[in-house]
């Protein structure tokens, strides 16, 4: 048995179903046993959030966006499916709207929408499309029937995020899938139901976290012990990087549970984490697949390490991190510290992201989303009242607006030189590593930033570890007169020999003039830059040029100077405090004061 996911892009549209029905169509020809998982159609899980939260703020344009949910299923049924099969879907389709309304207007009555009421509001979206899509199969001759998962996923009540009770759940996959043998389950992702015996709380809806339909896929998966596992999406697979932010990443072709679980955790979203869990226990396979690109393999996580593949399989990034430090004399070889720290905030219920402790143990730091920051002062805070009362523990300090960058790979262990070429990279690009972990495993080594500087970050090691073979230069020429002009021609004439024979490429993202200025962050046209940059050129000076530089805070810039301003040779000190480097042919930079010198 196979089991498939389709996420909430690769259904955003009735064209992009007619696609999936194609690639199912395949299995179905080929005589494949498979079942299939859906998400909400795409943004629709976000919408009905956004409903019940109107709802709950008394803003009745909650009646809007619920007419819009509405019509965006009818309006898909209706291009899928036949008239006559429409004409029942639509008596469905109608229920679960009238079903949802009646809750919105409860919560619109009440001004309160709990973690529970959220999770019944948000099941529709995959009641929904699991539903309409279970309808467009049969359209097309594949036997195919819905199944709510709430029939067969138990959990417990940690409404929002729900934790499954794999003994149940198991055995109810396995006995429902017994019975309904003939037809192809299309199964909502995303939602369970409360376990256990008939009660108050039995059977209420709970969801699996957002991103969840990927681990609704390996759920069922263990219950029917699968063959193989594929999550289909909405790009090639695992990449080396997000490819949002960083445009080179390219597909990992191999990799294992534990680095598919490293990289997720630490942001890929590609996979939602718990998924892992089900298929390492039960060693399924699991492919990531492309809706877009279906005949590409993608990436396949299994056992096997990649033999061929790089030390550093992958780089990920947390956008948004707080860090805490306790600190004091009051924590030097003091057994029970951490201990004290770290159980104080697990029965907070505060994750902790990343922890970094000193040898010197006059310090512990450890990371938190930013929302948890001000419960995990507090905690801790009480759980070290009476050091901090004798002033033996200083009071907790918190560093805002960070970002956490990791490096995942299990080729890097016993591997020297890894941490070098890394922090190489970070410090050659002026990043400033404010915290460093590294698990024992040595899958991961992960480092603190600014915010600010997670894209450059992204960027310089992926380049370091990936691209060693080609190294982008990004420049910044100040100066279009007769040498701007001229170094504008070489780089045009020389640009296929330094790819070639020296595996750089220097793309010129900005362009000034004493009076106009051209950027873009992609390249610009180094042919036809004049007409661009005096029919489309902002206005510049030198401190706004090197503003929008460092703005654009790019790995491997090079401030180039080619004027003989005065004032231009006033900014060196400004960009080279970025760690920008200045590359100048202004003989006054070299022959003004010696203290500018
Ligand atoms: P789906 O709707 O199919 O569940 P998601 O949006 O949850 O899709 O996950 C796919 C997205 O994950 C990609 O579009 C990509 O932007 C993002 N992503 C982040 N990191 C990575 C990575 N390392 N490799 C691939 N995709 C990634
Ligand atoms: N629809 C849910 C969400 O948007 C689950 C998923 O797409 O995996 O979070
Ligand atoms: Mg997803």
């Amino acid at each position: 048995m196979k089991v498939l996911k389709f996420g909430g892009s690769s259904v955003a549209k009735p064209e992009r179903i007619q696609g999936i029905i194609a690639i199912l169509q395949q299995y179905h020809v080929r005589n494949d046993d498979f079942t299939v998982v859906f998400s909400a159609f795409g943004g629709v899980t976000d919408a009905l959030i956004d409903m019940a939260t109107k709802a709950e703020n008394g803003d009745e344009t909650y009646m809007v966006a619920f007419e819009q949910f509405k019509i965006r299923h009818l309006d898909a049924a209706k291009i899928l499916l036949s008239d006559d099969r429409f004409a029942i879907a639509r008596r469905q389709i109608f229920q679960n709207c009238e079903d949802l309304l009646g809750v919105l207007k409860g919560i619109y009555l009440i001004r309160e929408v709990s973690l529970r009421t959220m999770d019944y509001v948000a099941s529709f979206g995959e009641r929904m499309s699991a539903y309409i899509i279970a309808e467009t199969l049969n359209e097309v001759g594949i036997p195919a029937e819905f199944l709510d998962a709430r029939k067969v996923i138990k959990t417990d009540k940690n409404f929002g995020s729900a934790k499954v009770d794999f003994l149940e759940t198991d055995a109810l996959i396995a006995d429902y899938y017994f019975k309904h043998k003939d037809k192809i389950q299309v199964v909502t992702g995303f939602i369970g139901a409360v376990k256990g015996a008939k009660g108050s709380d039995f059977g209420l809806t709970t969801t699996l976290g957002r991103g969840g339909s990927d681990y609704t896929a390996a759920i069922i998966a263990s219950g029917l012990n699968a063959s193989v596992i594929e999550i289909w999406t909405d790009v090639d697979g695992v990449l080396t990087a997000d490819p949002r932010k960083v445009k080179k990443a390219f597909t990992i072709p191999l990799m294992t549970y534990a680095e598919a679980m490293e990289m997720s955790h630490f942001g890929a979203k590609v996979i939602y984490p718990p998924t892992l869990q089900p298929a390492f226990k039960k060693k399924i396979p699991l492919y990531i697949k492309n809706t877009f690109n279906p005949d590409f393999i993608g990436t396949l996580v299994s056992s096997d390490k990649n033999p061929t593949g790089h030390a550093v399989q992958g780089i990920s990034s947390i956008s948004n991190m707080s860090l805490l430090t306790l600190s004091g004399s009051g924590l030097f070889g003091v057994p029970g510290v951490a201990g004290r720290l770290f159980s104080g905030l697990a029965a907070a219920n505060i994750n902790v992201i990343l922890i970094t402790q000193g040898s010197s143990e006059s310090s512990i730091s450890f990371a938190v989303q930013p929302s948890d920051a001000s419960k995990a002062r507090r905690t801790v805070e009480k759980s070290f009242e009476f050091e901090l009362k004798n002033g033996t523990v200083n009071p907790l300090s918190i560093e805002s607006e960070l970002a956490a960058v990791a490096i995942v790979g299990e080729n890097m262990r016993y591997q020297p030189g890894i941490a070098g070429t890394m922090f190489q990279a970070l410090g050659k690009n002026g990043v400033n590593c404010i915290a460093i972990a590294q698990g024992s495993s040595e899958l991961n080594i992960s480092v603190i930033v600014p915010k600010a500087d997670e894209g450059k970050a992204l960027n310089a090691l992926h380049e370091a570890f990936f691209l060693s073979d080609t190294q982008t230069l990004h420049l910044f020429i100040m100066g279009v007169g007769l040498i701007g002009s001229t170094l504008l021609k070489q780089i045009a004439s020389q640009a296929a020999f330094l790819k070639e024979n020296r595996s750089m490429e220097i793309k010129v993202i900005g362009l000034s003039n004493s009076r106009k200025m051209i950027l873009d962050e992609n390249g610009l046209d180094i042919i036809n830059w004049k007409s661009m940059l005096y029919e489309k050129g902002g206005n510049s000076t030198p401190s706004v040029f090197v503003e929008k530089m460092k703005h654009l805070n790019l790995p491997n810039a090079i401030f180039v100077d080619c004027t003989a301003s005065k004032d231009v040779a006033e900014v060196y000190a400004d960009v080279l405090n970025r760690s920008i480097s200045i590359s100048t042919a202004n003989k006054i930079a070299n022959s003004s004061s010696y203290d500018n010198y």
